[in-house]
């Protein structure tokens, strides 16, 4: 089935690089949910996993969703159950032809759901397997980039993101010397001046948004449900940060997205203006 082309001329559209809508908070509203975003002009989501239930039901949302895509992958939290069994599951997920990158996967000293040597065994594992898939990588880092920078170091030509990025400018320029992306979410609506400092150091064609919905709800929804229809907030305070027009951010973070998840969707188009609707002045013209 062709899925149906979700339109909103003249609005900028956006892609939402990392939500998920495979959380329970989203059960049974789903429908409600996407309709809300397409009226907003968030055109398209990629759907990441955090342990293998919530990967199959990325895999599953993909399937029936316009416009989805999904990511499979054990977050640091789950890394305690990683097992090559659970590998093999991951990995026959990830050969499914809407699966687009492996996450999230990365490193937690937060909260330490999982001692650091679990997490690391899991990350190292996931960066195997996204090396020998050629996918990109969604990856979750919190008070750990230290030792996220080792770990990527040891697999160069692993592409992908710093989902939700937390560090300050020097974190991101690191990142970005490593030639990843960088994700900016709702987190940047809270305001912290030394997020801003990394996205004005964040060059535009390596600049990604998201929701990261249910969490991280921006603006005046902060501490609420999070929801894909909320990006264009976040996608504001990026253009009021860079200082720069919204159609443009919105431009270049969908042609980003497109880029680094090789997503089969069309090219960006520009909003539909009125006056370039035909008209017999440039009909003359153009004969
Ligand atoms: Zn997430």
């Amino acid at each position: 089935m062709n899925p149906p082309t979700p339109r909103n001329p003249g609005k900028p559209k956006f892609f939402d690089s990392h939500n998920h809508l495979n959380d329970p908070a989203f059960e049974g509203e789903l429908e409600l949910v996407v309709a809300r975003a397409f009226e907003a002009g968030v055109k398209g989501f990629l759907v990441v996993g955090y342990n293998l239930e919530s990967s199959r039901r990325a895999v599953e949302l993909a399937e029936t969703l316009p416009w989805t895509f999904a990511a499979v992958g054990l977050h640091p939290h789950e890394a305690r159950v990683f097992s090559d069994d659970l590998l093999a599951e991951l990995r026959a997920l990830a050969e499914h032809e809407r699966v687009v990158a492996i996450g999230e996967i990365g490193l937690d000293y937060h909260y330490h759901h999982s001692t650091p040597e679990e997490q690391k065994r899991a990350l190292r594992a996931q960066l195997d397997l996204a090396r020998e898939l050629d996918l990109p990588v969604s990856l979750h880092i919190r008070k750990a980039f230290p030792d996220m920078f080792e770990e990527l170091a040891a697999f160069p030509g692993v592409a992908g993101v710093f989902h939700c990025f937390s560090g300050g400018p020097r974190e991101a320029r690191q990142a970005l010397e490593m030639g990843f992306y960088i994700s900016y979410s709702g987190f940047l609506t809270y305001g912290s001046r030394k997020l801003e400092k990394a996205l004005r150091q964040t060059p535009l064609d390596r600049l990604l948004i998201e929701t990261d919905a249910p969490y991280l709800a921006p603006g005046e929804y902060k501490g609420g449900r999070n929801e894909p229809a909320y990006l264009p907030i976040t996608a504001r305070k990026v253009a009021e940060v860079l200082e720069l027009p919204l159609d443009q951010v919105a431009r270049a973070t969908y042609e980003n997205a497109r880029r680094l998840f090789r997503l089969p969707i069309p090219p960006y188009e520009e909003p539909e203006e009125e006056d370039l609707s035909w008209n017999e002045e440039n009909e003359e013209e153009a004969l």
